[in-house]
């Protein structure tokens, strides 16, 4: 098999971003992605809730996901093709957090984290929140939290595929076939083994295996902290508008947003045992989370389910942050791992990032050195404090 200057393991977003950034800057690299799933029916790529927030607990998340907004809304420059217009339908009301009384210390500290970094964020009392959302019950609720600009949701699989199709035209090749080992020679890996048989000898590799990225490691004798750890999205009608409807983040831990002229809702899950099986837990829909809902918006009392999915995220048990950049031992051995459910909006700077530290020894654009894999080394947990669901 040729040579590859990289070889990439997995294309899901952030396999796909990471090729697209690498060939952008450096046109002439050979960058091939290896794929096992190229209908990515499993990946989290395609069964996320694509949404984009900057109400982060660490400033680097904020960085990644200011870069994000703005990529997104200039997507069609970036990733447009002749034959391939880039729609994503990014929307921007905001995420609303709503604190109870004993929530709110948290949410000021956060708050403050958020301002100093730059983000548009307000603090809301309950007499503005019945303004705003009047449809909203804020009786128990002691203080809001909404994001004014650069927060909402977007079409994340035609983001996932509009990358791939920019770096396929970019010249990156993507092969479908599973990786099931990494040959290491000293301290670099020098190839990487294919289950239809023979090797893809390579300069560097990232590891893009998404949820299943602690496999993909494990291969080179690494240990990485991720787990497969599955999500229920339910699709909710509601015979009632909300009008301005955010991203509500509710004091129990449910999600809710709107999604065309339905709703989408998540909560924390019952069943936390890592790679269960893709398909929704119908048990994370009872009577206590109707109630829940109906508490808080007096109209889902009429709601109807429609259906629901399931995906993985990719957790990382260590400290729900992303690991991103080499292997401190194994040089050419690269991470773009472990989002922790918030990925999708982190992916074009964390691929970019990456791609820097890949080509120049740096992450030169957006500071995410902090999301290296030292920390996991020498037991140093950065822990993002928002984690939804
Ligand atoms: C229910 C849900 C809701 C979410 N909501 C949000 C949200 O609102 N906002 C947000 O930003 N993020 C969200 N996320 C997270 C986001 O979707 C992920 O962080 C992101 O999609 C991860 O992309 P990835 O490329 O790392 O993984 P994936 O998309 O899973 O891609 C990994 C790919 O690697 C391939 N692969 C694995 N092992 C091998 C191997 N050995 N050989 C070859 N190929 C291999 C797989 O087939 C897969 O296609 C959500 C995720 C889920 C599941």
């Amino acid at each position: 098999m040729n040579h590859a200057d990289v070889v990439i393991v997995g294309s899901g977003v952030m396999g796909a971003a990471t090729a697209y950034w690498l060939t952008h800057l450096q046109p002439s690299l050979r960058v091939t992605l290896v794929e096992s799933d190229t209908r990515y029916e499993k990946a989290s790529s395609s069964l996320s809730a694509s949404s984009i927030r900057q109400q982060f607990t660490c400033p680097v998340n904020i960085r990644l996901s200011q870069f994000g907004i703005a990529f997104l809304r200039e997507a069609e420059q970036h990733l447009g093709l002749p034959d391939h217009p880039v729609a994503l339908g990014l929307q921007e009301p905001g995420y609303l957090y709503l604190a109870q009384p004993e929530q709110t210390a948290a949410l000021h500290t956060a708050h403050q984290i958020q301002k100093q970094a730059g983000a548009d964020v307000a603090l809301l009392g309950p007499d503005e929140l019945r303004q705003c959302y009047p449809w909203l019950n804020v009786d128990d609720v002691a203080l809001g939290s909404l994001g004014l600009s650069g927060e909402g949701w977007f079409d994340g699989p035609a983001l996932h595929q509009a990358f791939l199709k920019k770096a396929m035209a970019q010249g990156v090749q993507r092969l479908h076939d599973r990786v099931v080992g990494l040959d290491q020679t000293g301290t670099q890996i020098s190839a990487v083994r294919l289950a239809s048989g023979g090797s893809l000898p390579c300069g560097q590799v990232v590891n893009a295996a998404g949820p299943w990225a602690g496999e993909v490691a494990a291969m080179a004798g690494v240990q990485l902290p991720i787990e497969a750890a599955r999500r229920t999205v339910f699709v909710l009608s509601c015979p009632e508008p909300l009008p301005q409807c955010p991203l509500l983040i509710d004091p129990s831990g449910w999600w809710l947003r709107p999604e065309g002229r339905y709703l989408i809702s998540g909560a924390e899950p019952t069943q936390t045992e890592h790679g269960l099986p893709l398909e929704p837990d119908w048990a994370e829909w009872n009577d206590e989370q109707w109630a829940s809902l109906a508490h808080r918006i007096p109209a889902l009392a009429a709601l109807r389910v429609e259906r629901a999915w399931a995906g993985y995220y990719e957790m990382n048990t260590f400290d729900h942050n992303a690991v991103i950049g080499p292997h401190p031992k194994l040089g050419n051995l690269y991470f773009i791992n472990g989002f922790s459910g918030h990925g999708m909006q982190h992916a074009a700077g964390a691929g970019l990032a990456l791609a820097e530290w890949m080509l120049l020894g740096q992450a030169k654009t957006i500071a995410v050195q902090e999301l290296g894999f030292e920390r996991l080394a020498q037991n140093r947990p950065l822990r993002e404090l928002a984690v939804i669901g």
